[in-house]
């Protein structure tokens, strides 16, 4: 089996940013501290998350869990540095991110996160292989993407292989089941090697059969790759599945959730 820490496609210039999981003292890869957010509507100020504070220690698997509409996505949004918080911070490996330049953001997000979604967002006119070296082809030059463009495929092939998803290589996602989609869209989001995956109702738009299949191949990944996991969810029966439930109510978290497994 292919393994995520080795990438063959990192130049040794680049090598020692982000691809090895350099933890916080205390073995935290992710803190949030104090996240305040609030949406606009017709000047109405609409509070979505009002202070919230939690931890993510390196090689866990943890759930945030929540009812729909309780910020969950906002939150997600937030940890990604898609959207900058009114008050609070986010840390990733010891440094504060939410406030870091916009190269050092792209950064973080390009090589040192991976993000799926409950509606894959892959391309459509591209085929699974050709999904899955998109971050490849987005985080470099022309030139320099056409130096690595050959192991970039057989790191792509091999990740594809590892998903479970040989068979769907030249296949477009319309060709493919939800749960074929996720795969793909689960390899695209390993390419670059990412140490924290953020994984947005991963299983939200499939049947409770497939969604189990990908759920087992998170758990896989975490448990093998010891890839740091963030599941959000509003099914209580998937959070559990992680090493531990981080509830979200009313844009506050009221329970950090005993780790009810040990952490590897
Ligand atoms: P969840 O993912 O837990 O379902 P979200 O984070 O998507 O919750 O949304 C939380 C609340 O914020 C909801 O009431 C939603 O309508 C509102 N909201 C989310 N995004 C926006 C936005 N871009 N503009 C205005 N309101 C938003
Ligand atoms: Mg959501």
């Amino acid at each position: 089996m292919i393994n995520p820490a080795v990438d063959p496609t990192q130049s040794a210039s680049n090598q020692s940013s982000g691809t090895q999981p350099i933890a916080a003292a205390d073995g935290t890869i992710l803190a949030v501290r104090g996240l305040v957010k609030s949406y606009h509507k017709n000047r109405i100020e609409v509070p979505v998350l009002r202070g919230v504070d939690f931890d993510i220690e390196v090689g866990s698997m943890t759930s945030l869990v929540g009812r729909s509409g309780s910020g969950k996505s906002t939150l997600m949004h937030l940890m990604a540095t898609l959207d900058q918080p009114d008050a609070g911070e986010v840390s990733f490996e010891g440094s504060r991110i939410d406030n870091a330049s916009a190269r050092q953001r792209d950064f973080y997000r390009n090589h040192q996160i991976g993000m799926i979604f409950q509606f894959y967002h892959l391309l459509p006119e591209l085929t699974a292989l050709e999904n899955v070296m998109v971050p490849t082809m987005i985080s470099r030059r022309l030139f320099s993407f056409l130096r690595v463009k050959k192991t970039a495929r057989q790191r792509a092939e091999q990740l594809l292989e590892m998903v479970g998803l040989t068979h769907r290589t030249h296949h477009r996602p319309s060709e493919m089941s939800g749960g074929e989609m996720q795969r793909a869209a689960i390899a695209r989001a390993l390419m670059n090697n990412p140490t924290l995956l953020l994984a947005d109702e991963p299983t939200g738009n499939l049947d409770s059969e497939t969604g189990h299949g990908i759920l087992e191949l998170l758990r896989k990944l975490n448990d093998e790759n010891n890839l740091t996991i963030v599941m959000i969810t509003h099914d209580d029966a998937i959070a559990r599945q992680a090493d531990r439930m981080v509830r979200l109510e009313n844009g506050l978290v009221v329970d950090q959730g005993e780790a009810f497994r040990v952490i590897r």
